[in-house]
């Protein structure tokens, strides 16, 4: 049966409803921390209201609609506390606007107030069972039982605000009240249950707070301590003695080589014939959800109040996937998902919960995939549309730039300049990502390619991450494209104001051709007369937005980033869907690869001894460390004392300095100094990843080399052996832990940079690697990368099935997606420049 427009307008404005309280809700999320980057709220709330604007509606919801449409007109207004007043009062309006708005109509009828005769062809629309109230999701948690405005406090300074919020705060790791093993048996650093028997106990009338209150179990298999730091030990000496037989529970530790055992759960424990002992409470639940810690709020109290919740409203939660979509993915529906991530059945597997690999876990993990696969098919299909430069071959400027340049182009460096051009010549714009260890060669690729758009009268831009590199390539572009009529200009912040009004003007009247700086590139005031190519160098080291801001200030221009971390697959697919990739994987001839120890720090003295004999060949060296100056809270080595000390051991040897505190007159001169042999050993944080070219470097010791990501490690390495004599790099580790040295290990191993990158990924997670880390939240919440690559595939294949049926997601089943895409992803989707 067909719904008529009747049954049709209730969803609809059903949905209409919750678009608007969305956005607002954000809005008003941490305090209105989000609030000051929204400035388009109003308009869209505006947008939002026209449908309902046109309804018959009686007077008090008329009026409630005007105090919306008010607080909404004009925003953001000038006052930050007014638009946070306005906020609070759309959001109170809202409340006060029932679900289906029809409320009034009969009294509208009554009055007979004439209305549009479009209108009264619409009639009223029932509240369909299908799409029932979902306001309560949006309630504060407040309302869910066991939740006061205390714990409502501290639950919203995790982000948990509204109830819906609260439906997807899943537990961390789950714990298996099922089984029960002997004390010998308890995995140290797990969860774990035995029985046994108290054979001692503190003397409870000693003073209580110094020391913890122990008690101690045994059974066949060996001893257990329990410990209770604090109040929970009153309670023990009451309700148990020497003798009696107990079932306790927790994270096992070791102490002294006993298993312990803090603040353990502790239960008489049922008799052999399976009656509890007098009939105490035992956990009913044999699988017990443990979510993450909120301080504040004890974690039973935590799982009665999310199951709270669940049980009450979960039912309400709209599966935004189409049926088909989730039973080709062989998934189970979002509600049930949750209702089973909250309160697992008791045959549960808890192996495959605490592993993440359960349906009802890769349904979140697909849904955040999908989404993200789904906005970016869409941004593609956008930019697909319209066209931007196309360039034509001329190579005069290139023919003149390769009689110059001192070395023959790699066979690598030639396929992908072809395929750059390929891309030039086409009207669609480019959207490549050029992945080449360090050394492979990027900025002659990037210089070929970008004499071409030059040629064709468009100017370039090409943004680096730190002053020093964007100086690099400056001398490096100066000196190899000094051709007459060709304009090339740095802008880095450093710029004396009366310069950068010169290149401001110069770029938007189109007088310079070829602009190379840092952030300075993407500030207000830089306008380009015709920006054709935009180039962001080492791009791991931005937030994705700043490479879109670059190329924002173009009108759709061909865009290369370069990269010496290579992007794992999943990562890429991620971050930019189809994005095309390019490969120098070929490093120039005679390069050899650096040969990388790992050292304990206590090993410094090998170090040195090795330093000491490259320095005796006239060799030059790096030695860097992970802090500036010295912390008092870290006791790490910093830039500052190494400096002072290796003055001192290394005596008749020079040593400079170099750090991100210096101005950048000062660092280019250390590097200068540096490279022209004035000093033998440089001391320096990370600064020097992207830093210089110095032939004659052959050695890096690296200091806490445990406190760098690997791919950042990688990158530093690549900075020696870049000359005939190949390099040595010690990465020096402080005895954390063996996993430290055991993540360490995969430098000696390869110099693989994907390789390198994918164990980086595994290890940091992708907010990390991506620099988006500190915007707070995160892309992916479920998701993992590396665990659910092959669910990304699958996410991806669907998403873009799905745009090649309906490319407008106008179809009636994929309305939720469009909603949720447009609403609750919007946030999440515009860090990466999506969405
Ligand atoms: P990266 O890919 O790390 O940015 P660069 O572009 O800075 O590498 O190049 C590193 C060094 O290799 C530079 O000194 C550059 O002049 C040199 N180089 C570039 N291409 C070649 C080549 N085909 N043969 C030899 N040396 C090259
Ligand atoms: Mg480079």
């Amino acid at each position: 049966m067909n719904p008529g427009p009747a049954e049709k307008a209730a969803p609809r404005r059903n949905r209409i409803l919750e678009s608007l309280r969305r956005p607002l809700v954000l809005a008003a999320r941490n305090d209105f921390a989000a609030l000051p980057r929204m400035s388009g709220l109003g308009a869209r709330i505006l947008n939002l209201m026209l449908p309902l604007e046109r309804l018959p509606l009686g007077r008090t919801d008329k009026d409630r609609l005007a105090r919306l449409k008010a607080a909404m007109t004009d925003f953001p207004t000038s006052d930050i506390e007014e638009d946070r007043r306005r906020v609070l009062t759309a959001l109170a309006v809202l409340d006060r606007l029932p679900g289906d708005l029809e409320f009034e109509r009969s009294e509208v009828e009554k009055k007979s107030t004439p209305s549009e005769p479009t209108i009264s062809e619409t009639p009223a629309a029932p509240e369909s069972r299908e799409f029932p109230d979902r306001r309560p999701l949006w309630m504060s948690v407040q309302y869910v039982k066991g939740v006061g405005p205390r714990a409502a406090e501290l639950l919203a300074a995790r982000n948990i605000v509204t109830v819906e919020d609260l439906l997807y705060f899943l537990p961390r790791r789950y714990e298996d009240l099922r089984r029960v093993g002997r004390i010998a048996d308890l995995v140290v650093g797990e969860f774990g249950q035995a029985t046994g028997e108290i054979v001692a106990m503190s003397d409870p009338a000693a003073r209580f707070g110094r020391k913890p209150f122990e008690v101690r179990v045994q059974d066949e298999s060996g001893q257990a301590g329990l410990l209770w730091f604090h109040y929970g030990a009153q309670s023990i000496p009451k309700r148990f003695k020497v003798g009696d037989r107990v079932r306790f529970g927790g994270k096992v530790g070791l102490f002294r080589n006993q298993r312990q055992i803090a603040h353990p759960d502790i239960e008489p424990a049922a008799e052999p014939d399976g009656e509890d002992f007098e009939g105490n409470e035992v956990d009913s639940r044999k699988i017990r959800p443990v979510y993450p810690d909120i301080p504040g709020i004890p974690k039973k109290r935590m799982a009665a109040i999310v199951q709270n919740a669940v049980e009450r409203y979960a039912s309400l939660l709209e599966d935004p996937l189409p049926a088909a979509i989730r039973k080709n993915a062989d998934l189970p529906e979002l509600a049930q998902a949750l209702r089973f991530l909250h309160l697992p059945d008791e045959d549960a597997n808890t192996d495959r919960l605490n592993d993440f690999s359960t349906q009802a876990q890769q349904r979140l993990a697909f849904d955040e995939l999908f989404f993200v696969q789904l906005a970016l098919a869409r941004k593609r299909h956008d930019t697909q549309t319209e066209p931007g430069y196309a360039h034509r071959r001329l190579n005069t400027l290139a023919r003149r730039f390769t009689r110059r340049f001192p070395h023959k182009l790699t066979d690598a460096q030639v396929r992908v300049v072809r395929e750059i051009v390929a891309d030039l010549e086409n009207e669609k714009p480019m959207n490549r990502l050029l992945q080449g260890d360090v050394g492979s060669g990027k900025t002659a690729v990037a210089i070929l390619t970008a004499l071409m758009v030059i040629e064709n009268g468009c100017q370039v831009a090409l943004m680096a991450p730190t002053e020093i590199l964007a100086e690099q390539h400056y001398r490096t572009i100066r000196e190899l494209c000094d051709f007459e009529g060709l304009r090339v200009e740095l802008l880095t912040s450093d710029i004396a104001r009366t310069d950068k009004l010169a290149i401001y003007e110069g770029l938007a009247a189109g007088t310079i051709d070829w602009v190379i700086g840092t952030h300075a590139l993407i500030q207000k005031g830089v306008e380009f007369k015709k920006l054709g190519y935009a180039i962001v160098d080492e791009q791991h080291r931005f937030g994705v937005r700043q490479r879109v801001m670059l190329a924002k200030k173009g009108r759709r221009p061909d865009a290369l980033v370069m990269t010496a971390t290579p992007i794992p697959r999943s990562l890429s697919l991620v971050l930019y869907g189809d994005l095309d990739v390019s490969v120098l994987d070929e490093l120039p001839k005679g390069r050899r690869p650096v040969k990388t120890d790992v050292l304990w720090m206590s090993e410094w003295k090998r170090a040195e001894a090795l330093l000491l004999d490259e320095l005796r060949q006239g060799r030059q060296a790096y030695v860097i460390t992970p802090l500036v100056a010295e912390s008092e809270t870290l006791d790490l080595a910093d830039a500052e004392s190494e400096h002072e000390r290796l003055q001192t051991v290394l005596d008749g040897h020079t040593v400079g300095l170099l750090h991100g505190r210096m101005t950048a007159v000062d660092k280019e001169r250390v590097m200068r100094a540096f490279l022209e042999g004035v000093y033998d050993v440089l001391v320096s944080t990370t600064v020097v990843e992207v830093g210089v070219d110095v032939p004659n470097a052959t050695v890096m010791i690296i200091l806490h080399a445990e406190r760098f990501g690997l791919s950042q490690l990688h990158q530093l390495r690549g900075r020696v052996g870049r000359d005939r004599f190949g390099g040595r790099c010690l990465l020096l580790c402080e005895k954390v832990g063996e996993d430290a040295r055991e993540r360490l290990s995969i430098m000696e191993e390869t110099t693989d940079g994907f390789r390198i990158a994918e164990k980086d990924l595994e290890i940091r997670g992708p907010g990390d690697f991506l620099g988006t880390r500190q915007v707070g939240e995160p892309l992916l919440v479920h998701a993992n990368l590396i665990r659910d690559a092959k669910l990304l595939e699958t996410a991806r294949k669907l998403a873009l099935q799905c745009l090649s049926e309906d490319p407008e997601l106008q179809r009636q089943e994929n309305e939720p997606l469009l909603s949720l895409l447009n609403d609750k992803w919007r946030e999440r989707l515009s860090l990466l420049g999506i969405g």
